[in-house]
Formats: C-alpha cells, sequence, structure tokens
C-alpha cells in the first residue's frame, strides 16, 4: 500500500519539478529512494529522494561532478537533468517529511555483478576508472571533503572502533582479523598516504554500481553517492575489493585491473605500496559498515548483499604476504618486482661484498649443475650448484645472523651497508648452527653431504627462502632469487634467460615501452628466424615477407652475417684511426653513384642521415627552408618530423613549422592531374613545387633544399611522372637551393632497373640519403654529396659519429653489396617486379577492389579503391589480414591507408611471386572483408 502510495507521488513529483511524465518503479537503494522513470517516448530517468538528513551540499556536490564528468570526453555517468525552473535539486513533500529530488539521465546495460569477471573485463573496468579520475583530476567542490561520510576510506578507525564495541556485531572469527587490518592501517598505512595524490573519486565500484553494454565491455558507472576527496589511488582500492571477490588467488585476480587502469592514469610506487593494504581497508569496512547497519536495519536486506564474498577475501588477503602481493602488482605494471633488490645486486656487482667460497675447491668436475633460471619439471631454478668434496665444511660467505635452519638446508641474513636486508641459502648440506647464531664471513655453518654438491640461493625478500624452484612469473622471482652466481663468481655462468610467452611479450611490450610504438596485425606475430624472404614463427610456421625493404639481400644471409661476426671477433672501433673497411666501403659507394656525389658520410639510420643532409643543406645555402611533398615521411628526429607531412599533418601532428613548405604530390592515379586524362603531368605538379620557390622569395627567403624520395613511399608507392625530378631540381637550384634524394626506401636496386631511384628519372641530387637495405639490418646508413656541398659543411667543428662507419659496420655494408652483385638481385628485382606486376593487373581485370597496380622493380603498390576512385581503407586492411591468414605478409600506407605496400627482400622467388599472387586472388575472392557501403 505504502508502496503503491510512493509510487504515485514520485510520478508526481516527476512531473511537477521535472516536467516529466511516465510510469515509475522503486529501485533498491541503501539510504535514499531511487525511482525509474520511464516516459512514452522511450526515455528513462532516475529520479532520487535523499534522505532528510542529507546535507544538501553534499548532493550539489554529485550533481557537479556529474557535469565535471558530462563536459569531458568520458561518457560513462548520468547525467544531472534539471528541474522546470532550472534548478538541480528540488525540495519536495514525501510522506515522511520534506526530501531532496534529483533527476538523472537512466544509463543501460547489467551489473558487473550479472557477468563473469574475465581478465578483460578487469583491464577495461581499470581502464574505465581511471578515464574517470583522470576527468576528474583537476575538479573541486567546497563540500569534497566530507569528514561525515562513513564509507570514507580514511574513517577506518573510527568505524572499526564502533563496530568493534557492538557486542556479536562481528563474528568472532573475523573480529582478529579486522583489528590487525586497521592496526596495520593506523601504523603503517595512514602516515604513507600522506604524500600521495588526492583528488575527488567515485569510492564505490563495487559490482553493482558498474554497469555492462551487450558486449560485456564496461558502458557505466552509477551511484556518485560516495563521491569524495581522497587519496587517488582508493578509488582503484575499492573497485578491487570488489572485483577479488571469489577468486582463489585475489591479488592474480586484479593484476588486469590494476594493469588497466595504469595504462590510462600511470600509478605511482608509492600508490602500488599502500593498494593491497587500502583493498584490506576497504574489505574490513565492510564488514564493519554491514555488521553496525545490519544492527540499526535489521530488514535491509540490500546490506546482507556480498558479505560473504567480502569475508571470505578479507581472510584470504589477511592471510597473504602482503610484500609479495605489492611485489606482483609492480611486475604487473612493469617496476621491478621487489624495489630493494637493486641495492643487493649492486652490492655484489659494485664488488663491494666480497663474498668468500662457500666450499674448499670442487673436485667433481663431473656434476651436472642447474642452471639458474632453467625450467626445471614445473617452474624454474632460482638456485646454483658447486661441486665440493663430500662430508667437507660449508662456509657463510657474508658476515650475519642465521636466521633459518632446515633438514639440510641453512638460511643466513644479511645486510648492504645502506642496511638493506638479504638472505643466503645453501642447500644440500648438513646444519651445524642454531637460528639466531651470529656467524662471520667463512665460519662454517655445517658440511656438505656424500654427494658434495651443495645449492647455493639469494633472496632479496623472505618469500624467497622456501623453495629453490618456483612456478609461473619468471620476472617476478628473479627480482626476489636474484643470480647466485653474484655470491659464486663464476666469470661465465652459464645464465639462462626465461622462456616468456608470446602474451607476456605484448604485455611487457605495453608497460615497459611506449605505446605511442605500434605492432603489426590484429593477432601480432612472434617471430624467431628469418631465411631469405622467409619468415618463421615460434611455432615453426613460415611466412612469405612482402614488407621487409631493410633485409634486402635476404633474411639473415649467411655471407653478411659472417663478415660481421669476422669483423666483430678481431677489432670495433670508430672512424679516427686509419681503417681498410671504411674506406673500401666509401670507395664501393662511390663507386655506385654518378659523378659529382663522391664525399660520403656514415650514420646508423636514415633519419640520422636525413638529418645531417639538412645541415649540409643548411651549411651550403646559409638558408633553413625546406621544400617537402605532401604525405612524405623522412625520418623520426624532431629535425624530420618537422619534414614529414606523414607525422605532422596526421594524428598527433602539431603542423608544419614556418621553414617547411608543402608541396603537391605528384599521384598520377588519384591526384589533381591523371595518367591518362591529363598531359604533361611533371610539368603540371611541379608548377606546386614553382609556387612554393614564388612564395617563399615574395617572403624575401630562399630555399635551403627540397627532399624527395626518388619514388613516393609512405605517401603511397607512386612512381614519379616522366621528366619530374629533372624540373623540379632545375627550379630548387635555380632558387638557389639544392636537392636531396631520399633513397632509404627505394635504392640499391630494388627498383630493378636501375641501382637508385633517381636514376630513373635521368635526375642527380646534390646529396644522396641512405638507410634501410645497406646495412641489411645492421644499422648502417649515410649521406653521399658533392665536393662543393662538402667543403660548406667544413666550418671548424668537427663531425663525428660514434657509431657510424665503424669496422663492422663497413664489413656489414661491404658484404651486402658483394652479395647484391653476385647473386645478381638487381637483376632479380626486375625480373621478378615484372612478373609481379604483370600477374596483378591480370589480377585488376578480375577484382574491381585494384584500382590501381604501380610501381618499379620489387618497389609495388596495389591501390584498393571504390568507384571514382574512393579509397578502400577498411578492405585494404581486411585484405592484409585476409592475406596473413594464408601466409603472407603485406602491409598498408599511403595517405587513405588503402595502398598495399610490397617491398620484400630483393631474393624473392618467381615461386614466392607466384604463392602471394595466388593468396591475393583467394584473399580478394574470399570476400573475408567486410566492404564499407557505397
Ligand atoms: N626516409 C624514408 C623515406 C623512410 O622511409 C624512413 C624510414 N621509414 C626514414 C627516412 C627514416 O629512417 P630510419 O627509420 O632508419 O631512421
Amino acid at each position: 500500500m505504502w508502496s503503491t502510495v510512493g509510487d504515485e507521488l514520485a510520478a508526481q513529483i516527476a512531473g511537477r519539478h521535472f516536467g516529466i511524465s511516465g510510469t515509475v518503479r522503486r529501485l533498491d537503494g541503501e539510504r535514499d529512494l531511487n525511482y525509474r522513470v520511464s516516459t512514452d517516448d522511450g526515455s528513462r530517468y532516475v529520479l532520487k529522494l535523499h534522505h532528510p538528513d542529507s546535507d544538501p551540499r553534499e548532493l550539489d556536490l554529485q550533481n557537479e561532478v556529474l557535469r565535471h564528468l558530462a563536459r569531458s570526453s568520458v561518457d560513462l555517468a548520468p547525467r544531472v537533468v534539471s528541474t522546470a525552473s532550472g534548478q538541480s535539486i528540488a525540495q519536495v513533500e514525501w510522506v515522511d517529511g520534506i526530501r531532496y529530488a534529483r533527476l538523472l539521465s537512466w544509463l543501460d546495460g547489467v551489473p558487473w555483478a550479472d557477468s563473469p569477471a574475465t581478465p578483460e573485463r578487469m583491464t577495461d573496468l581499470g581502464r574505465r576508472l581511471a578515464e574517470i579520475d583522470v576527468a576528474l583530476a583537476d575538479f573541486a567542490h567546497p563540500a569534497d571533503r566530507r569528514p561525515e561520510l562513513a564509507w570514507r576510506i580514511t574513517a577506518a578507525p573510527q568505524i572499526a572502533a564502533q563496530a568493534m564495541t557492538m557486542a556479536g556485531a562481528i563474528d568472532e572469527s573475523l573480529r582478529p582479523v579486522v583489528a590487525r587490518v586497521v592496526d596495520r592501517y593506523t601504523q603503517h598505512t595512514r602516515p604513507a598516504l600522506r604524500g600521495l595524490p588526492e583528488q575527488v573519486v567515485h569510492h564505490d565500484a563495487n559490482e553493482h554500481n558498474i554497469l555492462l553494454d551487450a558486449s560485456g565491455s564496461v558502458a557505466g558507472i552509477i551511484d556518485f553517492g560516495d563521491v569524495v576527496r581522497v587519496p587517488r589511488i582508493t578509488e582503484l582500492a575499492v573497485a578491487c575489493a570488489y572485483a577479488m571477490q571469489g577468486h582463489d588467488d585475489p591479488i592474480g585476480a586484479i593484476l588486469p585491473l590494476v594493469s588497466g587502469y595504469d595504462a590510462i592514469a600511470p600509478l605511482g610506487v608509492a600508490e602500488l605500496d599502500v593498494l593491497v593494504d587500502l583493498i584490506a581497508v576497504r574489505l574490513a569496512m565492510s564488514v564493519c559498515m554491514s555488521a553496525r547497519q545490519l544492527a540499526d536495519d535489521p530488514a535491509n536486506t540490500y546490506l546482507g548483499i556480498s558479505q560473504a564474498g567480502v569475508r571470505s577475501a578479507l581472510i584470504t588477503l589477511d592471510g597473504l604476504d602482503r610484500e609479495l602481493g605489492t611485489f606482483r602488482l609492480r611486475d604487473h605494471v612493469g617496476f621491478e618486482a621487489n624495489p630493494a633488490a637493486r641495492s643487493v645486486r649492486q652490492y655484489f656487482e659494485s664488488g663491494r661484498a666480497e663474498p668468500a667460497p662457500i666450499v674448499a675447491a670442487g673436485t667433481r668436475p663431473d656434476v651436472t649443475t642447474t642452471h639458474y633460471g632453467e625450467q626445471v619439471t614445473e617452474g624454474i631454478s632460482l638456485l646454483r650448484e658447486v661441486a665440493a668434496v663430500p662430508d667437507s665444511p660449508v662456509y657463510v660467505p657474508l658476515d650475519g645472523v642465521v636466521f633459518e635452519v632446515g633438514d639440510d638446508r641453512v638460511a643466513t641474513t644479511h645486510r648492504t651497508p645502506d642496511g638493506t636486508e638479504f638472505w643466503t641459502v645453501i642447500h644440500g648440506i648438513v646444519p651445524g648452527l642454531e637460528p639466531g647464531t651470529a656467524v662471520e664471513r667463512s665460519q662454517s655453518i655445517g658440511r656438505t653431504g656424500p654427494a658434495g654438491r651443495v645449492g647455493v640461493q639469494l633472496a632479496t625478500h623472505r618469500s624467497g627462502l622456501t623453495t629453490p624452484v618456483r612456478d609461473g612469473d619468471a620476472d617476478l622471482w628473479r627480482s626476489i632469487c636474484p643470480d647466485p652466481n653474484l655470491l659464486i663468481g663464476d666469470p661465465d655462468p652459464g645464465s639462462v634467460r626465461p622462456r616468456r610467452h608470446s602474451e607476456d611479450l605484448a604485455r611487457l611490450r605495453t608497460v615497459n615501452f611506449s605505446r605511442a610504438m605500434d605492432i603489426s596485425y590484429r593477432q601480432p606475430l612472434h617471430i624467431v628466424r628469418g631465411e631469405g624472404a622467409y619468415l618463421f614463427d615460434r611455432d615453426g610456421n613460415r611466412w612469405l615477407d612482402l614488407v621487409n625493404n631493410v633485409c634486402h639481400v635476404g633474411h639473415a644471409h649467411p655471407r653478411v652475417t659472417a663478415a660481421a661476426h669476422r669483423q666483430a671477433t678481431v677489432l670495433n672501433t670508430n672512424t679516427r684511426y686509419l681503417h681498410e673497411s671504411i674506406v673500401e666501403y666509401a670507395r664501393r659507394i662511390v663507386e655506385l653513384m654518378p659523378d659529382p656525389l663522391r664525399v660520403c658520410f656514415f650514420v646508423n639510420s636514415g633519419s640520422e642521415a636525413n638529418d645531417l643532409a639538412l645541415r649540409l643543406a643548411a651549411a651550403h645555402t646559409g638558408s633553413r627552408d625546406v621544400l617537402v611533398l605532401d604525405h612524405a615521411y623522412h625520418g623520426n628526429l624532431s629535425s624530420l618530423i618537422g619534414l614529414s607531412p606523414y607525422k605532422f599533418a596526421r594524428s598527433g601532428g602539431e603542423g608544419p613549422p614556418g621553414t617547411t613548405w608543402v608541396c603537391e604530390l605528384p599521384d598520377v592515379y588519384r591526384g589533381r592531374l591523371r595518367a591518362g586524362r591529363d598531359q604533361d603531368l611533371a610539368k603540371g605538379y611541379a608548377v606546386s613545387v614553382d609556387d612554393r620557390l614564388s612564395e617563399l622569395h615574395a617572403a624575401g627567403r630562399s630555399p635551403a633544399a627540397f627532399f624527395v624520395e626518388s619514388l613516393q613511399s609512405c605517401g603511397g608507392q607512386i612512381v614519379l611522372p616522366d621528366g619530374y625530378l629533372r624540373q623540379t631540381f632545375a627550379a630548387v637550384r635555380a632558387a638557389g637551393g639544392i636537392c636531396v634524394a631520399d633513397e632509404v626506401q627505394v635504392g640499391l636496386g630494388r627498383v630493378g632497373s636501375h641501382l637508385w631511384g633517381f636514376e630513373m628519372q635521368g635526375a642527380v641530387p646534390d646529396i644522396v640519403t641512405l638507410g634501410k637495405p645497406l646495412g641489411n639490418g645492421h644499422p648502417l646508413a649515410a649521406v653521399i654529396t658533392t665536393p662543393e656541398v662538402a667543403r660548406s659543411f667544413e666550418t671548424g667543428m668537427e663531425w663525428f659519429n660514434t657509431f657510424g662507419g665503424n669496422p663492422v659496420s663497413a664489413e656489414v655494408g661491404l658484404s651486402v653489396l658483394d652479395v647484391l652483385r653476385d647473386e645478381g638481385l638487381q637483376a632479380n628485382a626486375a625480373a621478378v617486379g615484372d612478373r609481379m606486376l604483370s600477374g596483378l593487373r591480370e589480377l585488376a581485370a578480375r577484382h574491381s577492389l585494384i584500382g590501381d597496380v604501380r610501381g618499379a622493380g620489387l618497389f609495388i603498390g596495389i591501390e584498393l579503391s571504390h568507384d571514382d576512385r574512393r579509397p578502400a581503407a577498411a578492405e585494404a586492411a581486411a585484405v592484409k589480414e585476409a592475406a596473413k591468414r594464408r601466409g603472407v605478409l603485406l602491409s598498408t600506407d599511403g595517405p587513405d591507408g588503402n595502398v598495399l605496400k610490397i617491398k620484400p627482400p630483393l631474393v624473392l622467388s618467381a615461386a614466392g611471386c607466384d604463392h602471394f599472387l595466388e593468396v591475393f586472388d583467394a584473399a580478394l575472392g574470399a570476400g573475408e572483408f567486410t566492404p564499407a557501403s557505397p
């Protein structure tokens, strides 16, 4: 009866105050009355009628938080609906007196509680909560500290004290657990919270307040009734306290939640340090609050929800080694697990420790030793064995105190000079001392057994003491038990690196590398070996590699690797000594260049080469202004991002610097002037260069250089119209600039008909930059210029590059040139390239998606298009994946990402080419991609 009256009244309030009419249904709630209001047009709202004791300033706080989120890019929270008169809170008459009413938009979704908490979902939740926290980081409100909020995590001691005094309120078995948790909070965590970042957080991400959409992704967070300014880490602690419930390994369960959060809002180490404790505090508070509130209101079933899970999670957490828990969190987000381990390793590596021998010299060289880090049946071994005389004394390597004595082992505690504790454990001995005994370096602590061998283990944390073979996370255990060879001192101990699963490699990339770094394919490949034009993955699958234009003469070419090895075993220095190799290499490069290019600089990357070219041009001309083609990429250095529209004009780019002048890309397939339709393509596109030069002139400036790739690579595998470079070079030179041909991608025989791309155009640049193919994967790049330009660079400032042109690099470069010549790879590029181009043109006749096939030698582009040459980017991405499923690796590029790039090692055979054509035909024909709607 009361509820019907309530529903009617709620409906009236919605209508009268908020102008919303609809059907009304009461929802669960802890303190306030909540109603769902559904209108005829399908809109839904939540009408909140707040408890008469509610503080209107706190309601305003909630509204302001929601408004702040609504203004941000985070679309996860309900929106505030104002009253008809523009207020966000209305005072309304309710059956028990005046209440405050608020109306919020309804969020669709099912509660987290109703779905399994998979690791993916945990990661998703972490990310979403972090997004909210990032959005709220700059939010402030006069009432945001909320000293009266009982759930405020920092109120834990008071809440626990009250609950403890209420007889029977908390189970006897839980009372000591709660007491321990709160005591630790007061002693240890609360002082640590002081320095942590604070902000307003949601503070109640429990399983009923998180909504999932139909795909299972987190789509909404509701109930902002507990928002409060606290240490930011509390938000994650609260979410973890709920998300870990029901899991046998609660810390393991929350790792993805923590790393999801960290991916968006990186966690400080001091925050990670308190997280496990704060989770325990939140669970303890839940126990206390539920006891307290249930005593006040025995009929409120909402309070009892999830208490079983809370209790068992609290008990499990209480039984865990908290520091080990924190180590796991640290390890998972990419820090070293135990932060103290560095100091221990340094004690040894710096030579300060000077450990004494553990046994007298061994007499049994035939014993097989387990190597540290080796996989042993179920886990990894954390000890090393040393051979000794049977029944001989075993010595403690450093001063310390005997910590534990087992049947056949002794653990001793030591300290580094900075006070860091660590342990040595000697296994396989007959112990001779009691725990607590102080021992001195070289003092005997027992005797070897009949086998003679003893196992040595080092530990930076007590959790490492118990067993020398551990399951699972090798990085974690390597931090807790560093290589005991630090004690033994074998100069070549045969250390073994952990074998990481592909999934772990992928995860570690995200935490220890910048996420700005990309990886190919939806399902990344774990490649372990290359040979010729093929790559092999960890499972032995073979992939035809049409992407790698770096391993020019074939992956892992034996002549190249032998050259590297041969020279590395003899000498590797810098260019400040006379050496045969670098001079021979320079001579060979000059033989490959047209006159008057004869002065070489050796560097380590295409970017370095282009950066140096920029300096040469500036030195030669006294100018800074540079012309580039639209969509060009010239390298990753600051100077070159500014010359690369491919970067500065796309996602994350900040536009061109004032000295960069972008000229039209001569794209004769999709550009302003088109092959087969327009005349004088070179001249027509060269106009753009003339225009930029005129603009420069009008501004009273003159060009330093025109940077241009001889064929456009990132720009979409574009072959320049005949005569374009000759015309533009002439114009640039006439205006006082010099011409730089970037041959980083296209040079060294790739185009087949010529050694260099600029030769296809009958042009000779003033500077040529080379990179990728020169070293077949070894970082070797070069700048070749004229004596005049080189002369201008001789200003008195020395030019030096530490690695560039060192003897190993030079020998590698020479071997690449030898292989290219001896195996006829330029001719192969011409022949196989022609075969591929004609095969592709045949396919184009059958597959309308192929808009254009172009290229030279083994530098080929396939542009996928819809009608009117509209770019088919999604299809290109899908074809790339479809080809991958059939064992062929392709990449996509171009301004719209719709050009499939083909630039394999030049050893690609006719059979490899035909295999690709078959795969490509099938990938296009299978329709395994979703064509975009017309
Ligand atoms: N120029 C061009 C045309 C390139 O394609 C690249 C690399 N993709 C570079 C320069 C930069 O070379 P690196 O990555 O070796 O620095």
